[in-house]
């Protein structure tokens, strides 16, 4: 490839660069990556296109905190999350879709972790899975998730990998090439040097994301979206010029936010450590911090409402607990996040999170907008599949990405085997791509991108985002008309601004997808997603069905009715939607007083040659040693240890950083080695890396001594680092951790008791029990919980000065306590001042069912500390033949906190 030049002018229709290959993937993120190598390991030849650089591009490149979806055997059950998944979508789901992901979901966990990417795991490696949703456990943490794309990344670039792959970064495809209604490859634009390629393909697979440059973010910041602003729609506009059908568009895509900052406000990763949101007086208000578009509702009621605004609430839990979230919020989710807050002066000890809603956006995997697939995710195309938050899947988040990205690598490669290679592509196809790319080109003095991008979201947030009326959806339908003409007139002069424009015309044809599919579904579904308000009722019998849009064979947009496949779990109240009449059906889209049902897309014309000189780009010297670590496409140990012996403490840790994403030959003994630099950043660099990549570790001999030789370091992050590590390998010298428990860092000797619960050590934590630091005896208590050893200690804590020490040990006796012993205490510590003790005390409570009890229970049922009333509804609860019982449930079905309400149902 040539790289751009100052003056560019756009090649030639003949000057295309061709590629051809079995499988073509485009979108190297979450889906496209592992479709990728599944299609690969199914031998065959895969081209991976990227607009960006797949090691650090999309959704998994903004952070991740947890599975918010893994189906955990033992855990779990399949049937129940694909309820759980059909009640949350309002009963419009193609069911088998959902099954999938349910039941493929821990496979495929299993199949990161051999890739090496770590999910939380409790001392005995148990997942340690979370629940969130309305039922069920499904949430599981991952600790170091910012690094799941770099794990990819490597194994994309594994020697066995590299032979059947070829990635072309900065390559945007802008078209999909058909003949006679078949996939057979794409048009692209390389977005530095500006070449036009076309790609023959057997089988076409999209993997380009959601839309999450649709509504405009409260900031007005183009690229301030809530979903990584590369993802603009562009597989929505691809797939639908293609032919293929899309479902359920106008159940758009909305997320809580931090105010002011375009991050998630993860109450559902807060959740389980006792956050949860709450109204400017106080009151929780929604019943589950698991999104859906009811809950998005009731957020916007409240922040619109006099008890507006509203918070996460965190500043209530022990400082330990905050450090733990703040460490996943401020590093995992996004980095940015710490300074944000640090730089108002925040701190989550003090304040509680102020929150908002996001810009809307269509998305499968957080909602249910998408290209329509089956249960392998082939599209109505021949030949063309769809995975990741594009395909209609409803809420598949990232398993469900991995999970389509591994089917549809499986399901194209296999049906690359039988299907011969296309010839001569598409001319006409190619002219109109080309078109569509290089008009700007044309008249640079045009518009210029920032500013038609600008105009056109802001009206998709004043006519499209909920509430929706008709009226306002015809406006904006006739606006999206109107604009078509002024994007063919947008001015760009470098490729990359020629990417930009592309991306309007995606946008574009996203919104009026939007407004058309949510002027013609006419009725209020799915909460805030689709909320009609000049038709508020959901109307089940006409409406029943997937909306599906296609362009057809005239080239205008037209809509059918899909009936929704026959459940393969009932679900209650539900089970009346998928129809006997299994036909589907035309839709028309009712008038509003605009113009026509039309195609979307511009109108081909000629390319001049007419073009301006490209601004020059301005680049930051990079030090040239970081330079040539970075652009190091493979390495040996050997060929970095020069870098990792330079003076420079900054080229050593990213020579570490290089190691850790190719983990060559002696990577762990090199890493190890690092744990004793003189320079405390690398040595944490080192900690980091060993501990993300745990999974792929082996307890090999000289690896576990050089573990053990700093296992007495200075620095107490490698102390506790080396004490995390050789537990998980299982291979702790005896008595390690027994030394540890006297070290004078408290996070060390936090990680002494989590190494001796892994042996069930049960004395020695009575040990630590002892400690003078509240957050080493608070785990001490919980590692007695979970070995299921201890009850004595626990007494003697339960008589700790600190309450959060008593919380903890009452809350352990639910595991360990018996009635006669400790029934006494628990009760009268339901009097505590202290909320938490009362709390850990009315959990305890279940050891000692009986009358006393009940009595006792029944005033914490009126608490004024909602935790306390929930824990008290949550021991009653099983009780609850007992006629008292029932009574307090009752009660405490109509308490004013909807966290309460759910535990007593
Ligand atoms: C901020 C945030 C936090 C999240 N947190 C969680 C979580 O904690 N747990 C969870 O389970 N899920 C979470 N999710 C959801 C999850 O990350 C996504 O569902 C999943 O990663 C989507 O994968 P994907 O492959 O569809 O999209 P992506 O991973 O975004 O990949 C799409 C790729 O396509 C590329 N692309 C786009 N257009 C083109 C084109 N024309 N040509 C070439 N390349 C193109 C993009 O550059 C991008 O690399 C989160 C999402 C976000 C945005």
């Amino acid at each position: 490839m040539t790289a751009a030049h100052a003056e560019f002018t756009a090649p030639a229709v003949s000057a295309a660069h061709r590629l051809d290959c079995d499988v073509l993937v485009i979108g190297g993120g979450t889906a496209g990556s592992m479709a990728a190598l599944t299609a690969a390991e199914n031998g065959a030849d895969v081209l991976l296109l990227e607009k960006a650089h797949v090691r650090h591009s999309g959704a998994l490149a903004m952070g991740m905190d947890g599975v918010n979806n893994a189906v955990i055997p033992g855990k779990a059950v399949p049937e129940d999350y694909v309820a759980e998944i059909t009640r949350a979508n309002d009963g419009i789901v193609d069911q088998k879709t959902v099954y999938q992901t349910a039941t493929r979901g821990f496979g495929m966990i299993s199949r990161l972790e051999r890739y090496g990417v770590k999910f939380e795991k409790d001392e005995y490696g148990e997942y340690a899975v979370r629940r969130v949703h309305r039922s069920g456990s499904y949430v599981l943490p991952m600790p170091e998730g910012r690094d799941v794309k770099k794990v990819l990344y490597r194994v994309l670039r594994r020697r066995d990998m590299r032979e059947k792959i070829t990635i072309e970064n900065r390559l945007m495809p802008v078209r999909v090439l058909t003949e006679n209604g078949r996939a057979v490859g794409a048009a692209a634009l390389h977005t530095r040097t500006g070449e036009f390629y076309v790609i023959g393909a057997k089988s076409v697979i999209l993997a380009t994301g959601p839309c999450g440059r649709l509504g405009l973010p409260a900031s007005g910041y183009l690229y301030g979206t809530y979903e990584n602003p590369t993802n603009a729609g562009d597989g929505y506009s691809m797939a639908y010029h293609a032919g293929a059908e899309l479902s359920g568009i106008e159940c758009f895509q909305i997320n809580p936010l931090i105010k002011d900052y375009n991050g998630p406000a993860c109450a559902y990763v807060a959740n389980p450590f006792g956050g949860y949101q709450v109204n400017a007086d106080g009151d929780r208000f929604v019943d589950s911090d698991y999104w859906s578009g009811d809950m998005m509702k009731e957020v916007v009621r409240e922040i619109d409402s006099a008890r507006g605004p509203i918070y996460l609430k965190v500043s209530h839990l022990p400082t330990e607990t905050i450090d733990t979230l703040e460490s996943i919020l401020h590093t995992t989710e996004r980095p940015t996040r710490g300074t944000f807050h640090a730089n108002r002066g925040h701190s989550y000890h003090t304040h509680d999170i102020e929150m908002h809603v996001s810009e809307i956006g269509l998305c499968s995997g957080h909602s249910a907008s998408g290209v329509w697939v089956d249960e392998n995710g082939a599209t109505t195309v021949d030949g063309l599949y769809a995975a990741g938050d594009l395909a209609c899947v409803p809420h598949n988040y990232m398993i469900g990405a991995f999970v389509y990205g591994e089917l549809t690598g499986s399901h194209a490669s296999d049906r690359a085997k039988h299907t011969p290679a296309p010839g001569e592509l598409p001319a006409d196809q190619i002219a109109d791509a080309h078109e569509l790319i290089y008009r700007p080109l044309r008249n640079p003095d045009g518009p210029p991108q920032p500013q038609v991008e600008y105009k056109l979201r802001r009206f998709v947030n004043d006519y499209v985002a909920p509430p929706k009326t008709s009226n306002k959806l015809g406006i904006a339908v006739e606006t999206f008309e109107r604009m078509r003409g002024e994007i063919a007139q947008m001015g760009g002069r470098t490729p990359h601004e020629l990417m930009r424009c592309a991306e309007v015309n995606f946008i574009r044809d996203c919104a009026e997808l939007a407004a058309r599919s949510s002027l013609t579904r006419t009725e209020s579904r799915w909460g805030l997603y689709h909320q009609r308000d000049d038709l508020p009722d959901r109307d089940d019998a006409r409406w029943g069905y997937h909306l599906n849009v296609r362009k057809n064979a005239g080239g205008a947009m037209e809509f059918i009715g899909r009936p929704v496949a026959p459940y393969l779990v009932p679900v209650e109240g539900l089970n009346h939607i998928p129809p006997q009449d299994r036909s589907v059906i035309a839709v028309e889209q009712p008038r509003s007083g605009v113009g026509p049902a039309v195609t979307v897309g511009g109108t081909p014309g000629p390319v001049p040659d007419d073009t301006r000189p490209e601004t020059p780009a301005t680049h930051e010297p990079l030090s040239p040693r970081i330079a040539e670590l970075v652009r190091m496409e493979s390495v040996t140990v050997e060929e970095l240890t020069d870098y990792l012996e330079d003076e420079d403490p900054a080229v050593r840790r990213t020579a570490l950083a290089t190691l850790t994403e190719h983990t060559p030959d002696g990577f762990d003994s090199a890493l190890a080695a690092a744990l004793s630099d003189p320079d405390a950043a690398v040595r944490r660099t080192a900690v980091e890396a060993l501990r993300e990549l745990v999974e792929i570790l082996s307890a090999e001999a000289g690896f576990v001594a050089a573990l053990h030789e700093v296992a007495d370091s200075e620095d107490h992050l490698v102390r506790a680092g080396v004490l995390d590590l050789l537990r998980s390998l299982k291979a702790a010298e005896p008595g390690l951790f027994d030394r540890a428990l006297t070290d004078p860092h408290h996070r060390v000797r936090i990680e002494a008791i989590r190494g001796l619960v892994s042996l069930n050590d049960a004395p020695s934590v009575a040990v630590a029990a002892r400690d003078a630091n509240r957050e080493v005896r608070v785990v001490a208590a919980q590692g007695l919980a979970t070995i299921g050893d201890g009850a004595a200690t626990l007494r003697e804590l339960s008589t700790d000065i600190d309450p959060l020490v008593r919380a903890a040990a009452f809350t352990a006796l639910a595991a360990l306590g018996d009635a006669e012993t400790d029934g006494d205490v628990l009760r009268k510590a339901l009097r505590d001042s202290a909320w938490q003790v009362r709390k850990g005390a009315a959990t305890g409570l279940a050891v000692a069912p009986g009358p006393k009890t009940v009595a006792a229970l029944a005033e914490l049922v009126t608490d004024r500390h909602g935790d306390v009333r929930k824990a008290a509804v949550q021991t009653l609860r099983p009780w609850s033949e007992h006629p008292d019982v029932a009574e307090l449930m009752a009660l405490a079905g109509h308490d004013e906190d909807a966290d309460v309400r759910a535990a007593a149902r």
